[in-house]
């Protein structure tokens, strides 16, 4: 089964073409950083406007590139949701367009499950597993029973791990976006900064970042108003050290806790090397299987959602032409049918 898909959630124009969900024969991705970032960030209206402009010509691309039609596809993927609604619209726009034309079907996919589902390019998972998501707009522990089956036990009350990285890495003069400058600085530096950790209530699996956050920009206000120099490098190792421990401390309580064979580590911020060093050394350490997916399918892409896709095709629950692109589309509600 070959997938078309299509990603136009936030501000990376991205078509692939996945062969069974596990088999990535092209992946391009139209990245609209440059555009945003004398904004400091995404403009939505921008990033719909540019998704415009390219997603046509990356569609063809990408059947070029595969020396493909669309005569050799099996379906069309779109994600879904959650996203900027105008950014979701291009690409499901396009999406219908296609499977109009070539009579195909169309299948929608929740942008999350697009995350975790990246690992499945790499590897066969092993269920019932745990996924530790961690992107711009996300932090979540996921328990997966069966594949397809989403439920969430954690999730952040305040700001997502991305989100708190580009707001810390902001405050430190980085430009958008500032999760991989931070990481870089965090790995430099000898000294630690002592930062608070969020544990939340004992038993919980959700997280807060919000106070910690607060905690570093008070220590960058502080000094200045003493006129006192802070240790960037320093101030970027406490922050990243404070995040990892709470990260890694209760993914590893809940994998035993659902007896999980097996951990994802998935988002954009699974790119973090701190992260990634952190998580793998506890897992070696307890024997816990680690799945990692590598660094371009960490952050948005188009293989993961036809990775995703691929758990709907296979229980054939596609896509009316007239469904709606959703900015809060619910994971546990995007998995697959039960029976
Ligand atoms: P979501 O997937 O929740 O809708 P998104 O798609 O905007 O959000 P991703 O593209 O998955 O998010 O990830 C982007 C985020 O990952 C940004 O916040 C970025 O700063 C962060 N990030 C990328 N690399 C690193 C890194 N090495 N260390 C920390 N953060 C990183
Ligand atoms: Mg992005
Ligand atoms: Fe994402």
């Amino acid at each position: 089964c070959r997938i078309l898909a299509i990603e136009t959630s936030c501000d990376e124009t991205a078509v692939a073409i996945v062969e069974d969900g596990t088999k990535v024969l092209v992946s391009l991705i139209s990245s609209q950083i440059e555009t945003h970032r004398q904004f400091g960030g995404v403009v939505p209206e921008v990033a719909s406007r540019k998704h415009v402009e390219s997603i046509t010509r990356i569609i063809e691309d990408a059947l070029n590139e595969a020396d493909m039609t669309l005569r050799d596809m099996d379906a069309i993927a779109v994600t879904q949701g959650p996203g900027l609604i105008g950014a979701l619209l291009i690409g499901s726009v396009a999406a219908k367009a296609l499977a109009l034309s070539a009579g195909l079907p169309l299948i929608a996919v929740h942008h999350i499950a697009g995350h975790i589902y990246a690992n499945r390019l790499v590897q066969p998972l092993a269920y019932p597993l745990l996924a530790l998501v961690v992107s711009g707009g996300h932090t979540e522990l996921v328990s997966i029973e069966r594949p397809g089956r989403f439920e969430i036990i954690g999730r952040t009350r305040d700001d997502a791990v991305g989100e708190a990285y580009d707001k810390v890495a902001r405050a430190l003069g980085f430009p958008y976006p500032g999760g991989p400058h931070v990481d870089r600085l965090a790995v430099e530096s000898a000294q630690v900064m002592p930062l608070p950790r969020a544990w939340l209530e004992p038993g919980s699996y959700d997280f807060s970042f919000s106070g910690l956050k607060s905690a570093v920009l008070a220590a960058l206000n502080t000094a200045k108003m003493k006129g006192e120099a802070v240790d960037p490098a320093a101030l970027a190792r406490g922050f990243q050290e404070s995040v990892i421990d709470v990260l890694v401390e209760k993914s590893m309580r809940a994998v035993k806790a659902l007896g999980a064979k097996q951990l994802l580590l998935c988002g954009g911020v699974a790119a973090n090397k701190g992260l990634r060093t952190a998580l793998a050394a506890r897992c070696e350490a307890e024997g816990v299987p680690l799945a990692v997916p590598p660094l371009a399918l960490c952050t948005d892409n188009a293989a993961m959602i036809g990775a995703a896709a691929y758990l709907k095709w296979q229980t054939g629950e596609f896509a009316d032409l007239n469904f709606k692109a959703e900015p809060g589309l619910s994971l546990e509600e995007w998995s697959v049918r039960a029976d």
